[in-house]
C-alpha cells in the first residue's frame, strides 16, 4: 500500500491530490488552514481577495482532471470571455479589435473556483494541522513532521503530544472515519510527500534539515503592487484591460464575476483610499475603467497585495531524496499580471495524473510560465528582468498567445494579426468601445 501525502490545500495541493489517486492507494491532504463554508476568502489564502483569472491551459487541464467542474463553475455565475474576442483591451500599442481566438479565460470569484473545485475533487484534507518539517535523510523522505495551528497563521509543533488537533474534514464537508489515528500523532509516515505549501513554503529549510543541498533559486522583482475593489455591476460588460506602456507599471483591470459584481484592480504602485483610487484609475492610459467605478456601488474594502514577485525555485536539479516533490507556487510564482498560477497548477496536476509524479514534468510546466514572465539576461549580463514592463508590439502579441499557455500556432497569429491591424488602422477609444453592445 502506497501512501501520499500532499503538503497544502489551495489549488496545487487538491489537485496534485486528485492526480496522485490515479497512482497511490491512500492519498491525504493536510492543510494549516480551516475551509469556509462557502466562497469565501480564508486566511491562508491572502491572495483570494484578488482578481483571478484562469487561463486556457488552465481551463482544459482543470476540466480533463475534474470533467464537469468548468460548466459547475460557469453555472455558479462565472463569467467566460475569448482572449481578446470578449476583451476590450487597450494594449501598450493600441485599442485591440476584435478577434475571436481558440483562447478563453474565465473570470470569478477565487474562493468560488476552490470551493467547486473542491467539491469535485471529493479527497481528504485534514484541516487546522500544519506541516514544520520531513522524516528521512538525504536519501528518502519517510513522512511529515506536524503542528497543530492555534490562531490561523501561527504553526505550533506538538512533539510528543497526541491530540491538538482541531477538524478533520473532508473537502466536502464530511467528518472522516478513518484519519484521527493518523492526525493524533505528530508524524505521519508517506512513501511521498508533495510540497504544495505556496509562495511562503518552507521546504527548502526542510530538506536542508535532513541534509539535502540548498535548492535554487532566483527571484527578480516584478515592480507591480496590486489594489483590488469589488464593486456591484452587471455582468453583460467585456473584461476590461488597460496595459501599462512604461514602467512604472500602471495598469487596471475590471472582471465581471458571479453575483452581478465587477473586480477592480489596479496595478503598479496604486493608492488605497477611495479617492485615491479612483484618479489612479482616471490617470490611467484610458480613463474607462474610472468612469465605470465611479457610477458603481462599492461592494468592499480596497485591499493590497504586495507580494508579488517573481521567483522560480530550480527542485529538479537538485539532489532530492526520493519520495519529495514539489509543486505550484512553492515551485513558480510569476508576476500576477499574467494570471498563470492557477493554470500552472492545474496543468502540472494533469501531468501528474498522466505521467505520475515528476520533478521533471513540474519544471517543464514551470519553465512555461517562467519564461513568459522574466527576460533572460543580455550577453554577458547576469541579471534578470521581469517583462510585463516592456512594451512592444511582437512582446504584447506574445504575451496574449503566452499568457493563455496554449501551444497553439494560429492562435497565436490571429492575435498577432489583432496587433498589427492595430498598429496598421489604429481604433480610437471610442471605436473600441463600440464594438461592444455595452456602451461606455
Ligand atoms: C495578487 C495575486 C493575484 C493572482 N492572480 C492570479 C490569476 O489571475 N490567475 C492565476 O492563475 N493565478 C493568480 N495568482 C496566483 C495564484 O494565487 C496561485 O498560483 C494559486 O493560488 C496556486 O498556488 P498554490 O496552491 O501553490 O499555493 P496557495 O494558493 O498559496 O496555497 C497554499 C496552501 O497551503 C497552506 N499551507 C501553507 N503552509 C502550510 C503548512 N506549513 N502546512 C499545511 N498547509 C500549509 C495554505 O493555507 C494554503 O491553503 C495570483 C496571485 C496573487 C498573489
Amino acid at each position: 500500500m502506497t501512501r501520499a501525502v500532499v503538503l497544502g490545500g489551495g489549488l496545487a495541493g487538491v489537485l496534485a491530490a486528485v492526480a496522485l489517486t490515479r497512482h497511490a492507494d491512500e492519498v491525504v491532504v493536510v492543510e494549516s488552514d480551516h475551509y469556509p463554508a462557502g466562497p469565501r476568502p480564508r486566511r491562508g489564502l491572502p491572495q483570494s481577495h484578488h482578481n483571478h483569472v484562469l487561463m486556457t491551459g488552465g481551463i482544459r487541464a482543470l476540466d480533463a482532471l475534474l470533467p464537469g467542474v468548468v460548466d459547475d463553475l460557469l453555472a455558479a455565475g462565472a463569467h467566460r470571455r475569448n482572449l481578446p474576442g470578449d476583451c476590450l483591451i487597450f494594449s501598450g500599442e493600441g485599442w485591440f479589435h476584435r478577434v475571436r481566438t481558440e483562447a478563453d479565460l474565465i473570470a470569478c470569484g477565487r474562493p468560488l473556483l476552490d470551493e467547486v473545485v473542491r467539491r469535485h475533487a471529493a479527497i481528504e484534507v485534514v484541516q487546522g494541522v500544519a506541516a514544520v518539517g520531513l522524516t528521512g535523510d538525504t536519501r528518502k523522505v519517510t513522512g511529515v513532521r506536524l503542528g497543530t495551528v492555534t490562531d490561523g497563521w501561527k504553526h505550533i509543533a506538538a512533539p510528543g503530544r497526541a491530540g491538538g488537533i482541531a477538524e478533520i474534514r473532508t473537502t466536502t464537508g464530511a467528518p472522516l472515519g478513518d484519519l484521527p489515528e493518523i492526525a493524533r500523532s505528530e508524524v505521519i509516515g508517506a512513501d511521498l510527500v508533495v510540497d504544495a505549501t505556496g509562495r511562503r513554503s518552507a521546504a527548502p529549510t526542510w530538506l536542508a534539515a535532513l541534509g539535502v543541498p540548498a535548492i535554487g533559486e532566483i527571484t527578480v522583482p516584478s515592480g507591480v503592487a496590486y489594489a483590488t475593489r469589488l464593486y456591484e455591476g452587471s455582468g453583460e460588460i467585456p473584461a476590461v484591460l488597460v496595459h501599462p506602456k512604461y514602467t512604472p507599471a500602471r495598469g487596471g483591470t475590471l472582471f465581471p464575476i458571479e453575483g452581478n459584481r465587477w473586480i477592480v484592480t489596479m496595478t503598479g504602485d496604486p493608492p488605497l483610499d477611495e479617492a485615491g483610487f479612483l484618479a489612479y484609475a482616471r490617470a490611467l492610459r484610458d480613463p474607462v475603467i474610472a468612469d465605470l467605478i465611479e457610477k458603481a456601488k462599492p461592494a468592499g474594502p480596497i485591499r493590497p497585495c504586495r507580494d508579488t514577485a517573481n521567483r522560480r525555485r530550480h527542485f529538479e536539479d537538485a539532489e532530492l531524496p526520493e519520495g519529495f516533490l514539489a509543486v505550484g507556487d512553492s515551485v513558480v510564482t510569476v508576476n500576477p499580471v499574467y494570471s498563470h498560477g492557477m493554470s500552472v497548477a492545474a496543468m502540472t496536476a494533469l501531468r501528474i495524473a498522466e505521467e505520475g509524479p515528476s520533478q521533471r514534468a513540474v519544471a517543464e510546466v514551470a519553465d512555461r510560465s517562467w519564461r513568459m514572465a522574466v527576460a533572460e539576461p543580455r550577453k554577458g549580463g547576469d541579471a534578470k528582468v521581469g517583462r510585463a514592463v516592456l512594451s512592444s508590439a511582437g512582446l504584447a502579441a506574445e504575451v496574449f498567445h503566452g499568457q493563455a499557455l496554449i501551444p497553439a500556432v494560429r492562435d497565436h497569429q490571429a492575435v498577432f494579426r489583432a496587433m498589427v491591424d492595430d498598429l496598421v488602422e489604429p481604433l480610437t477609444a471610442e471605436q473600441a468601445i463600440s464594438q461592444f453592445a455595452w456602451a461606455r
